[in-house]
């Protein structure tokens, strides 16, 4: 008896389709470390995030006057750091301290805290680590410290962490002379990270760098394009047009995921309901992953009532593929409650 094609598509589909709809559990990627709970980039943090369960630490990396790749979240040191009172005379005219001003063993000696913001010195987070209280010898550490940590601690508890690189400034890199991913990329490889089957997804802002990445740099592993909560970034991109069909659609072509703003995702009216946006689902159907940025239960998006109502509202309604978050436990508590880890 010959079988009609209706019913072989429906066989195949029964086949393809548990595997199809199974989705891969929703990742947790450590931002900037534990960064809720110890001064953000620190080896600390990142080993603590690593011991709460996280999949993915992020590293954001800028360059030293020597050109060392360290993890910092900006090219500024002085609002993690005591460098205005180690190196008063770094500063630049624009009254901030470059740790590209510095050399590594320059940087080495400075002690690294809580952030706390350069005009008043209070912290931004004052329910956070109390640095005044336990300055202790927190350092900055470069990318190959913290590479060898997360390869040591995956070795020492048999987990598999993976890596969350950025790619921090390159346009301002260049133009003060330093070519930051040219860097990056042989140390990236070096440790084992450069193909799609490593678990690394390299990060950054400025589309021109990313294609610069797929083109002129050739790198092969894992990209994400990150999406800005302005419209346009450093490089003049545009990052509205980019969360549209046609946006997403020249991506596609160049990375494998997006790492938008959480109010691209989601927005609350005062006192309202979650407002989801299409760009979860338009992304998905160009077949990239969405990891947006940043979970904090203690700066929620405007409107949110709970960290409990963001992950739904991010997991659940929105369907994305993984968070950003400064509370790896808190995440990853949300989604073992919600099954799916
Ligand atoms: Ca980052």
């Amino acid at each position: 008896m010959k079988t009609s094609r209706p019913v072989l598509a429906a066989a195949l589909c029964a086949l393809i389709l548990p595997s199809v709809a199974r989705a891969a559990a929703p990742l947790v990627i450590a931002h900037r470390g534990a960064s809720g709970y110890l001064p953000e980039h620190t080896l600390e943090a990142k080993a603590y995030a690593h011991a709460l369960g996280a999949d993915y630490l992020e590293q954001d990396l800028v360059l030293t006057k020597d050109d060392v790749p360290v993890v910092l979240h900006d090219i500024y040191l002085d609002t993690v750091s005591d460098v205005a009172a180690r190196f008063p005379d770094r500063k630049r005219a624009d009254g901030r301290f470059y740790a590209l001003d510095l050399t590594l063993a320059e940087l080495k000696q400075l002690r690294v805290s809580e952030r706390f913001s350069a005009k008043t010195g209070r912290p931004v987070y004052p329910q956070r680590y109390d640095s005044k209280a336990a300055p202790s010898e927190f350092r900055v550490s470069t990318l190959e410290e913290e590479l060898q940590l997360i390869q040591a601690l995956n070795r020492s508890t048999g987990r598999r962490a993976g890596i969350y690189p950025e790619i921090k400034q390159p346009k301002w890199h260049r133009e003060q002379g330093h070519d930051i991913s040219r860097i990056v990329l042989p140390i990236l490889a070096r440790y084992g990270y450069a193909t799609k089957e490593d678990p690394c997804y390299l990060q950054c802002f400025e589309l021109t760098e990313v294609r610069r990445l797929r083109g002129e740099l050739g790198w092969k592993g894992r990209l994400v394009m990150l999406i800005a909560a302005a419209a346009k970034e450093a490089d003049g991109v545009d990052h509205g047009q980019l969360c549209t069909a046609e946006g997403l659609a020249e991506l596609a072509a160049l990375v494998d995921g997006i790492g938008p703003n959480i109010g691209r995702i989601v927005t609350w009216a005062p006192g309202g309901a979650a407002k989801v946006s299409e760009l979860t689902k338009l992304a998905h159907a160009k077949g990239l992953v969405v990891h947006p940025y940043t979970v904090r239960w203690d700066d929620l998006p405007k409107g949110c009532p709970s960290v409990d109502d963001l992950h739904t509202a991010l997991f659940r309604h929105a369907g994305v593929d993984g968070v950003f978050t400064d509370f790896t436990d808190v995440t990853v508590k949300w989604l073992r409650g919600a099954a799916v880890r």
